[in-house]
């Protein structure tokens, strides 16, 4: 008996070690082998929390206590890809756009539509590189420094938290083409945008240059008293009834055919209230004379070669004013004569008495 408790005694030992082994072995299978495999690879604390992203804490907690128990204890390997490295996002550096514009100094003479013609581009696009200028463009402001894009379209500020699909939706364009633009520096499949970075987003633009003559001469605020009204009625500015462009929502006038330098007349009585070189996107005014006749009513006489009147001046009907030219946007000498009615564009051969006709 005594030598069976001896033996007894003796292997009890290794029995509870070799149980205890079994249930450690039953605890890995049940919690799953990626862990531990990552643990066995490293030695430790530091490999577990370094390469174990997607499980529970209380997992990682698990394993880290197995794993220094278990540091002898051969580990299954697996193949898959469940602990390869993802990309790490801030390994890219995204590249700020490089630009390289033209600028260009606005002088006295200079107009939108003669500095779009001098860079390519079109009117729209002097304000898409500029978006804090007057949309007015008799207010273009000599010295004033313009950004010139390289092509047609808009110099965008990446505002925080902006994203591509939105900036193109905001100038219905395509992703596409705001990526293709070289300086720009959007690289797929990245595509990070850097706040206050300026993009060109080509093809969009952000409205039109218009012309409005000044209201007043001399007059700073309140209602301007007008020194003289007009009659109300208007005679023919040229001696010419040969049309060719008639009024229409896309003509707010009339064009007369007239050989350079024929004398043009005040069509009615009233205070000359612009006189100069002046220029918009639709129309392309050469020398133009505004009168304002101090009853709501405004005559425009574009395209002039010569002005003979000065802003403030007050001028009769049949006045002599100017002579006829080809200035501005115009095919040929002609007189482009207006009429309008606090701002509003009126048929001037409604108010213009005698047939005319249509120039062959
Ligand atoms: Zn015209």
């Amino acid at each position: 008996m005594e030598k069976k408790r001896d033996l007894w005694q003796r292997f009890s030992g290794y029995l509870v070690v070799a149980a205890g082994i079994l249930l450690l072995i039953a605890v890995v299978q049940v919690l799953g082998l990626n862990e531990l495999v990552a643990a066995g690879q490293g030695s430790g604390v530091t490999a577990v929390t370094l390469t174990i992203e997607p499980v529970s804490d209380i997992a990682v907690a698990t394993a880290v206590t197995l794993t220094n128990n278990l540091a002898i204890a051969p580990l299954p390997v697996l193949h898959d890809n469940s602990l390869a490295p993802v990309p790490n996002p801030h390994t890219y550096q995204a590249k700020m756009p490089t630009h390289n514009f033209k600028i260009h100094v606005v002088t006295d003479f200079d107009t939108p539509n003669s500095i779009a013609l001098q860079y390519g581009i079109s009117a729209d696009t002097i304000i898409g590189g500029n978006a804090n200028i007057s949309r007015e463009s008799n207010l273009l402001q000599t010295g004033a420094e313009l950004i010139i894009l390289p092509v047609d379209g808009v110099l965008h500020t990446v505002k925080p938290g902006e994203t591509l699909d939105a900036i193109a939706a905001l100038y219905g364009v395509s992703v596409a083409d705001i990526i293709g633009f070289p300086s720009n520096n959007l690289e797929a499949p990245f595509l990070r945008l850097i706040p206050d970075s300026q993009l060109v987003i080509p093809g969009a633009s952000l409205g039109q240059f218009t012309f409005r003559a000044p209201k007043s001469v001399g007059n700073s605020g309140g209602a301007q008293q007008w020194a003289v009204v007009g009659t109300g009625a208007y005679i023919w500015p040229v001696s010419g009834r040969c049309l060719t462009s008639y009024y229409s929502g896309f003509h707010p006038g009339i064009d007369v055919s007239m050989a350079e330098g024929s004398p043009v007349y005040a069509a009615d009585t009233g205070t000359v209230t612009y006189a100069a070189y002046a220029a918009g996107i639709y129309y392309d005014y050469g020398n133009l004379i505004v009168i304002n006749h101090g009853n709501g009513y405004e005559t425009f006489y574009a395209h002039l070669s010569g002005i003979n009147v000065y802003p403030g001046q007050i001028v009769y009907q049949g006045d002599y004013i100017g002579a006829t030219g080809n200035t501005g946007r115009s095919s040929g000498p002609h007189l482009h004569f207006e009429i309008r009615s606090n701002d509003y564009g009126q048929n001037p051969l409604n108010r213009l008495a005698g047939p005319v006709r249509s120039c062959s």
